[in-house]
């Protein structure tokens, strides 16, 4: 699977909202730095930056003034330069062409890292069991063989990302405003060493992941009533189209086209899809949580742990003046001031 591990420079031009897109920019410049912070062994190429491309001329200066108030890394580079840089790719009709931080990810090596100090932590793995029944704050769940258990908490997190709608409509009788996008990528032979992006909608964007290169296309997700798997040949040839204009003599034997689905929890079922962090009690005990996007699931971590915190106090650790300070009576309040 496609793994960029964001820096902010896609998200701060792309959503709409210039203050959502910084907010956006700016948790996955955190999950950036944490993540390869915590697995750096998971970086590819750490040493070879890509390039994001600007092709709206209009939009350049508003771009630019994004990333510097999100603090996103980049470096102009002249086209020259960028030929250079990746000799096949075809820069004419750009406007704006960087050097930026984003990086591809191996999550398999990142997900066996957390595993393994999880497990040291003292957290278990059911792998291939499903819940079967959901009773108040328990839960029995059924593993392969058949065989249940019964797991009880105070809070559940459920961080079951496309399966979230079905187990809150299946368990709770609730139907959560999860929305379900399809997109496309197309999968090839490795096209470039660095990795080339657009940032304008409907143009191509592709990192590589070894001897492959995965490439999605901007803007490119279809609201869809269930999640389903399928590839629209329109969409997919659009995605190739794309390709074609980075990399005019791409050989596209070696590739196949693969549709995904990705969600987003909103309020607004009007509103463009949310690439933003959600944690959401829709019942009491049962917090789902989704991160938007792999790069700001460090963020989301955190704020989900100070969630819990808030909610599970521990009596042992002692009271700040500050926590005890609405419990005080307003005349009390009057006397300390
Ligand atoms: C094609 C694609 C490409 C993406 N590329 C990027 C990228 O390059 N960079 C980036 O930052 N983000 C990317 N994302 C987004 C990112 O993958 C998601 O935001 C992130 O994986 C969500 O994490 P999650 O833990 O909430 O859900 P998931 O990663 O989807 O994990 C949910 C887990 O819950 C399990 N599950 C589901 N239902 C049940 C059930 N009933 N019982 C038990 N287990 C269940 C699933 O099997 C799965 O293992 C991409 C998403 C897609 C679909």
């Amino acid at each position: 699977m496609k793994a960029w591990l964001h820096r902010g420079t896609y998200h701060a031009s792309s959503i709409r909202d210039r203050n959502a897109a910084i907010q956006v920019a700016r948790r996955c410049i955190y999950g950036h730095k944490q993540l390869r912070r915590f697995a750096p062994e998971a970086v590819e190429d750490p040493d070879v930056l890509p390039l994001a491309l600007i092709r709206d001329r209009d939009n350049l200066s508003e771009v630019i003034s994004r990333w510097d108030e999100a603090n996103v890394r980049y470096r102009p580079v002249s086209r020259a330069e960028a030929e250079k840089i990746i000799p096949d790719a075809s820069f004419r009709k750009v406007s704006g062409i960087f050097q930026v931080g984003d990086v591809s990810l191996n999550t398999r090596i990142l997900y066996r890292k957390l595993f393994a100090l999880a497990q040291k932590a003292g957290c278990d793995f059911y792998l291939g069991s499903e819940i079967e029944k959901i009773d108040g704050r328990s839960l029995i769940v059924r593993d392969s063989s058949g065989d249940r258990r019964t797991f009880s908490a105070r809070k559940i997190v459920y961080s079951s990302g496309i399966g979230a709608k079905d187990l809150f409509q299946k368990h709770h009788g609730l139907n959560l405003p999860i929305r379900y996008w399809k997109s496309h990528l197309v999968v090839t032979k490795r096209l470039a060493q660095a990795g080339v992006f657009f940032l304008d909608p409907h143009e191509a964007a592709m990192m590589h992941h070894g001897d492959v290169s995965i490439v999605g296309f901007n803007e490119d997700a279809l609201l869809c009533n269930e999640p389903s798997y399928d590839v629209i040949p329109d969409r997919a040839e659009n995605l190739r189209r794309g390709i074609r204009r980075i990399f005019p003599s791409w050989d596209d034997r070696q590739s196949i086209n693969v549709a995904c689905v990705k969600v987003d929890y909103v309020t607004d079922l009007m509103s463009a899809r949310s690439l933003n962090i959600a944690i959401n009690e829709p019942i009491p005990g049962h917090v789902l949580v989704l991160p938007g996007k792999m790069t700001e699931a460090p963020y989301l971590t955190d704020v989900l742990t100070s969630y819990i915190h808030e909610q599970l106090d521990n009596p042992e650790i002692a009271l700040r003046p500050c926590d005890q300070f609405p419990l005080q009576d307003s005349t009390a309040i009057r006397e300390v001031a």
